[in-house]
């Protein structure tokens, strides 16, 4: 069994993320939300593309203005209005000013804006009651972002505010990494799809629609590859048929040390090489990890048996419990994916420090996960557990968490008020 933060170590290691180039499409701006970009992306415009304002005001020259208060006012003649939008058409000489709003260009000859708030107008004229800062209210060009240099790095998610700077910078077509393609496959002789009736003995294979759901959340590509039976011959050809379309193939069920859990001894056949076994939390502990070799034959026997893989494949097979197939997805499988995606970090899950408001237990030789709410109570965070059984196999109580509280590896017994950590899910 290995500590969980060595298997999540050498998982990560294993990982291949995708390349840059030939993993890479361009998607259209308006469909770039959560994509991965991936190549740094440059813009020929300026931010702001001119000097203007930040104020409803006056453009001035500081030096007309610079002396002048409530009882000796600057008096400007107003030479121009400037409409957002428009393009000043006039100089501002010695002793002039123009109308000006907030986002309009700054006009020539203008090197200050005066805020409406401390002028008043008097027909063409606008007397300055207080003088302003050097510059007051005036934004420069490229002072934000200057054309040319780098705007976004690649392997950095595109979400609102990247969305929105990429539209100002005009920039419609992007590069992104493609979605990795996540097959995923529940192994059971007692399956049954959630649509087919029930017979005495059977289960629901709701791990499948678990997974979906949450590899398609995760910006990958879930392809349901169904229930395999509990047969040599069937899973065997249902991973291979797995692994040569996927990146990763997640298989729940088969991995423990029961009679009809082939799925190692399958995998070995087809040449993979095992990288875990088991890993020490609850729940969660048979994790099967491996990869196949690239570019070579696989899998011994006749020629029909035998596998050719030109691409990196990462194979989890996961425990069959609706609860630990989840919380291994979160734990180990969801980093792993995050690093394939072509992210350059942040593929670690997040971790909040929560004050619990219940007694915590385990058995103290795993690391134990247990579920609840995280809710944030006067600035702090508070640790709910979820009412009712911390069975592996009651998925019920697990609806509606957002959390999951660790308990280490020597620990029994975490009293309720003290701090734990706890996995946001
Ligand atoms: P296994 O890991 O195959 O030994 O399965 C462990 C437990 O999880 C058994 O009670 C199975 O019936 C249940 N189980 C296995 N696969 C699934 C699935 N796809 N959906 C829901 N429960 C499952
Ligand atoms: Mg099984």
């Amino acid at each position: 069994m290995l500590p969980v933060n060595e298997a999540e170590a050498l998982i990560l290691n294993l990982v291949q993320p995708l390349d840059s180039q030939q993993d890479a499409e361009v998607v259209d701006l308006s469909s770039a939300a959560g994509r991965i970009l991936a190549t740094p992306v440059t813009s020929q415009l300026d931010f702001p593309h001119w000097d203007n304002s930040a104020m409803d005001g006056y453009a001035v020259r500081y030096a007309d203005v610079q002396n002048c208060s409530a009882e000796q006012p600057a008096i400007l003649e107003i030479v121009e209005e400037i409409p957002c939008g428009f393009e000043p058409q006039v100089t501002i000489q010695p002793g002039q000013a123009a109308r000006i709003l907030t986002g309009s260009m700054m006009p020539d000859g203008a090197d200050t804006v005066v805020m409406q708030e401390v002028t008043k107008r008097e027909g063409d004229r606008v007397v300055i009651l207080t003088a302003p800062q050097p510059q007051a209210f005036v934004r420069h060009r490229a002072a934000f972002y200057q054309a040319g240099t780098p705007l976004l790095p690649a392997g950095i998610a595109l979400n609102a505010p990247e969305i929105a700077v990429l539209a100002a910078a005009q920039c419609t077509e992007l590069p992104v990494y493609r979605r990795p393609r996540v097959a995923i496959l529940s192994t059971g002789d007692e399956l049954v799809t959630p649509d087919q009736p029930l017979q005495p003995g059977k289960i629901v294979d709701s791990n499948q629609y678990a997974l979906a759901a949450i590899v398609a959340q995760s910006g990958a590509i879930p392809l349901m590859m169904g229930i395999v039976r509990d047969e040599r011959e069937a899973l065997k050809e249902a991973i291979a048929s797995a692994i040569s379309t996927a990146d990763i193939v997640l298989s729940t069920g088969g991995v423990s040390v029961g009679d009809y859990d082939y799925v190692e001894e399958i995998l070995a056949q087809l040449g993979a090489e095992i990288h875990i076994r088991s890993v020490a939390v609850k729940p969660g502990k048979p994790l099967t990890v491996a990869t196949f070799p690239q570019n070579r034959k696989m899998g011994s026997g006749a020629a029909e048996n035998q596998l050719f893989i030109n691409k990196p494949v990462l194979y989890f097979g996961i425990p069959g419990n609706p609860v630990s197939a989840l919380v291994s997805f979160w734990r180990f499988v969801q980093p792993a994916l995050r690093k394939l995606s072509g992210l350059s970090q942040g593929w670690e899950p997040i971790w909040v420090k929560a004050r619990s408001l219940h007694d915590l237990r385990s058995d103290g030789k795993r690391e134990s996960y247990l579920w609840g709410c995280l809710n944030l109570k006067d600035g702090d965070f508070e640790f709910q557990l979820a009412g009712g059984s911390h069975s592996s196999g009651n998925l019920i109580n697990l609806a509606n968490t957002n959390g999951l509280a660790v308990v280490p590896v020597g620990t029994t017994f975490i009293p309720a008020g003290e701090q734990v950590l706890v996995l946001k899910i």
